[in-house]
Parts: structure tokens; C-alpha cells; sequence
């Protein structure tokens, strides 16, 4: 086997974690470990304050590929360990840089070496002019500048005592808390755009998400249930050991349509989701719920609907959405890749069991009085009992 990349992967928010930090290190480490599974000869090692992966050279993209899903990793980079020598480590550089410069056209470059080694003779600002010179007569003609400031491409050298390491570029990472760090959450899951961002963010926070979907495959057919699948499945590369809920819900929007005043239907649906939802949650562990609703967006979410959809059940609902708007959340879910699954076609519920004119400002009180017209604790017992349960690790 030959172990000739290095992957080094750095962690800022952890790193302030005082007298907790070797607990979340290790999980972090766990879940990188996870992540690798099914690639083979890689070992780890864990310093202080940074992870060290040693992969083949064929594999270490795919992994640092697979890595930029961890919660957790702020960066990493790619690395070679070579001799401590301005030729090696220039024609090193030029393999790596003269393949982005013929696609660019033109690059910025700098070189930056640390000297952990003392002991090493040449200096570091000297190396990096020595490095720098090589690389620069290579390539000049072809487009490559120096910025010692702001160089698109940042050569890193580390010369150790055990080791010298050249790192290309760094990889931006997702950032955050390692995935069961936080406990765990049950997100409502819509097909649409929002929901899987919220989830995310809460992933990203070291939550594991669960999920629990409202169906209406009897009037709106399997789209939205194929649509959630298939977003779970998206949302299971940042985490692991998560279970959707598919909850058969038709038969409590029914009711409500058939027994209830129309401008509160959708409060009421609502407040329906929370109580079955809050329920799950309890029964499975879960802290808190998290939805996508973001203030304003539709009449639903306006701060009168949005309290009297919370005062329904005594657990924390977030939001992680709230005060984003629909190019943000868009930017996201592009970003996470949820959204060409959510911007897919799909029946909305809107023709059947939309009223034509939604209140916007309901009242508690008359909300209430509404919801004694239809038997809700029998149906909620239905519909848990109903509900499907899916590992999302086997999609
Ligand atoms: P999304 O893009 O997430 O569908 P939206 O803008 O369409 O959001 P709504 O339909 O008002 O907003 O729903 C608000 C939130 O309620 C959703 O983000 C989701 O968390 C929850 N929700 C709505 N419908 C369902 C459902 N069928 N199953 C589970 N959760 C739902
Ligand atoms: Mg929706």
C-alpha cells in the first residue's frame, strides 16, 4: 500500500471548546471515520487540534470530496509529504497549479511555509521565495501572478521534525458542530424548498435530524412521498442513523375541510402537524421540532399563525428559516443540493384543501372552537399507528 496523500482537516468552532473539546474531537473523528467507511487503507491520526488522514494518492480526492459533508470541518487540505527541497516542492506546486491555470487562463499564487523544525537552515519567507521562483519561472508565461495578500491558490508548506508536508489549496468546509454533539430533533419535512435547508442548519449545528412527513397520497398521489424520500436521502450525506416518519394524514385534512370554518384551515392543519409531531418526538427521544417557515413568506407565517401553531405543544420548535428570505434559502438548498429534488413538479394541496381566502391574524380562541368539531385525538391515534418508518442510512 502506498500512503502518499495527506489530509489535513482543521476545526475552528471546536477548538474553543475548553474542557468539552476532547468529546466533541472524538466524535468529529467518529463521523469522518464513518463518512470513509467503504474507502480503503486510510488511517488517522488526531494531534492536537487536527486531524491527519493518510490515503492512497488514487483516493484522497474522493475523500476529500466526501469530507466537505462533515459538520464540523471548517477546512482541509491535501498534502504530499516530501523532502524539505525548493525543486521537489516547486515542480510539486507546478503539477497541481499549471492544470487550474490552463482552465482559468490566469491564476494569483503565494507560497507560505511554517517551520515547526528550528533546526531547519533556511528561513521561512526565504523558502517561500525559493519555492515561489520555481514554480513562477514554470508558469509566468502562461498566465501566474504573485499575491502575497489575496493569492487565489495558497501553496502551504510544513516542515516538521518528522516530516515536511506541501498542502495545495484549502477547501472550504461545511463549518459547524459534529452531528450528535446537540442531541436529536424531528424536522417537518415538506417536498418544498425550505424544510430541507431548515433541517440542514440544524444538522449543521450538531443535531441528528429525524423526519416526519405529513401524507396525503389519497388525493395527491405518491409524488411528495417519492420527493421526501428521495431529500432524506440527500440530507443522510451530512449525517447517519436518521428514521423518517411518514404519517397518512389525509383523513385528518378531511375533517378539518369538511368540519371546520375555511379561513382556518390551514392553521388548523397546522396545528394537527405540531400536536402529531410533538407526540413522535417525545415517544423517539427528540428535543425539539424544526420547520421551515420562514416569517411573512406565506399567510400561515405571519407571527399571529406562527404562535398559534406553537402554543400547541410544550416542546421547542426552530426555525431556523425565520428571518431569511427566498433567495437566501434558495442560495442554500443550491449549496446543499436539495434543490433540483424540491423545485421538482408536484401536486399541491391547494385546489382541494385551500380555502380560498386563509386568515391571516387567527384568533386562539375561535381557533379552538373550530377544532372541537372533529374527533382529533382518535384520528392522531390512527395515524401514529399508521405511520411508516424508514431507516434513511438504506435508501
Ligand atoms: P417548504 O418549502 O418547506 O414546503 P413552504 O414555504 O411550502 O415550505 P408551508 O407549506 O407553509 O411552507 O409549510 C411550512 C412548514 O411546515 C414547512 O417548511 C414544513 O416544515 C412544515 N410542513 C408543511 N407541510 C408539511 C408536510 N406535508 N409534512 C411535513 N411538514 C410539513
Ligand atoms: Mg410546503
Amino acid at each position: 500500500m502506498s500512503t502518499s496523500c495527506i489530509i489535513l482537516i482543521r476545526y475552528d468552532e471546536i477548538g474553543l471548546k475548553g474542557k468539552n473539546r476532547r468529546f466533541f474531537e472524538n466524535l468529529l473523528l467518529d463521523n469522518i471515520k464513518y463518512k470513509l467507511r467503504e474507502i480503503d487503507d486510510v488511517r488517522y491520526q488526531s494531534p492536537h487540534g487536527r486531524i491527519f488522514i493518510y490515503a492512497d494518492e488514487a483516493t484522497a480526492e474522493e475523500c476529500a470530496r466526501l469530507l466537505t459533508f462533515v459538520p464540523g470541518i471548517a477546512s482541509l487540505s491535501v498534502g504530499v509529504a516530501m523532502e524539505p527541497d525548493a525543486s521537489t516542492i516547486g515542480e510539486q506546486g507546478i503539477r497541481w497549479i499549471e492544470p487550474l491555470l490552463l482552465d482559468k487562463g490566469s491564476l494569483s499564487f503565494r507560497v507560505k511555509t511554517q517551520r515547526s523544525d528550528k533546526s531547519f537552515p533556511t528561513p521561512s519567507p526565504e523558502f517561500n521565495h525559493q519555492v515561489g521562483s520555481e514554480i513562477l519561472q514554470k508558469l509566468s508565461e502562461k498566465g501566474l501572478t504573485v499575491n502575497l495578500r489575496q493569492a487565489e491558490f495558497t501553496l502551504e508548506i510544513e516542515i516538521g521534525e518528522k516530516e515536511t508536508v506541501v498542502f495545495k489549496d484549502r477547501v472550504p468546509c461545511s463549518g459547524g458542530l459534529p452531528v450528535g454533539s446537540a442531541g436529536n430533533v424531528l424536522t417537518l419535512l415538506s417536498g418544498g424548498i425550505d424544510s430541507p435547508v431548515a433541517a440542514h442548519m440544524a444538522i449543521r449545528r450538531g443535531c441528528r435530524s429525524h423526519y416526519i412527513f405529513f401524507d396525503n397520497q389519497k388525493f395527491l398521489g405518491r409524488g411528495g412521498y417519492d420527493k421526501v424520500l428521495r431529500l432524506t436521502k440527500r440530507l443522510n450525506a451530512y449525517q447517519r442513523e436518521a428514521r423518517l416518519y411518514v404519517v397518512p394524514f389525509a383523513d385528518i385534512q378531511v375533517q378539518i375541510r369538511d368540519l371546520c370554518s375555511p379561513p382556518h384551515r390551514v392553521v388548523l392543519y397546522r396545528r394537527a402537524m405540531y400536536r402529531i409531531a410533538c407526540a413522535l418526538a417525545r415517544e423517539q427521544s427528540c428535543l425539539a421540532l424544526v420547520t421551515g417557515e420562514s416569517l411573512g413568506q406565506v399567510a400561515s407565517q405571519t407571527l399571529e399563525n406562527l404562535a398559534a401553531v406553537s402554543c400547541v405543544v410544550p416542546i421547542s420548535v426552530f426555525r431556523p428559516l425565520i428571518g431569511m428570505d427566498k433567495v437566501e434559502i434558495i442560495r442554500k438548498a443550491k449549496i446543499i443540493d436539495t434543490y433540483p429534488i424540491s423545485i421538482e413538479p408536484q401536486p399541491d394541496c391547494c385546489s382541494v384543501f385551500m380555502p380560498p381566502r386563509p386568515a391571516t391574524r387567527s384568533k386562539i380562541p375561535a381557533l379552538e372552537k373550530d377544532e372541537a368539531k372533529y374527533p382529533f385525538a382518535e384520528l392522531e391515534k390512527a395515524a401514529l399507528e399508521a405511520a411508516e418508518v424508514i431507516a434513511c442510512d438504506e435508501l
